[in-house]
């Protein structure tokens, strides 16, 4: 539980705010109580497997994030992760290992041998 107005996280059970008199929400608003251009793009990918490796990763070692999807339709929609520059080197550091594409298969390089003649 949040107050929406002081943001002050409640336990569950609590239904207002002690200092604000207002109603607790579950959920607080999309309202980043940062501005968007403090934050740092540290990890951007398109697959949802890695979003949630990300966000565990994260998750895990108490980086706050601000996850955020390209709403554009036409393109493939890109999933950016911000932190804020403080946490920037530690997400980066975490979220390097998730670059390595796992193997599957890939062919290295194009090389074909025809057969010496
Ligand atoms: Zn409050």
């Amino acid at each position: 539980m949040h107050c929406p107005l002081c943001q002050t996280e409640y336990k569950d059970g609590v239904a207002s705010c002690a200092d604000c008199h207002v109603l607790l929400v579950t959920e607080l608003p999309e309202e980043p109580d940062h501005p968007m251009e403090d934050l740092v793009e540290v990890f951007r990918t398109s697959n949802p497997a890695l979003v949630s490796l990300a966000q565990s990763l994260l998750d895990s070692e108490g980086v706050p994030y601000l996850l955020a999807s390209t709403p554009d339709p036409f393109t493939t929609s890109d999933h950016v992760f911000r932190v804020s520059p403080v946490q920037s080197e530690l997400a980066r550091m975490l979220l390097a290992r998730l670059e390595e594409p796992v193997a599957e298969g890939e062919s290295v390089g194009d090389e074909k041998e025809p057969p010496a003649e």
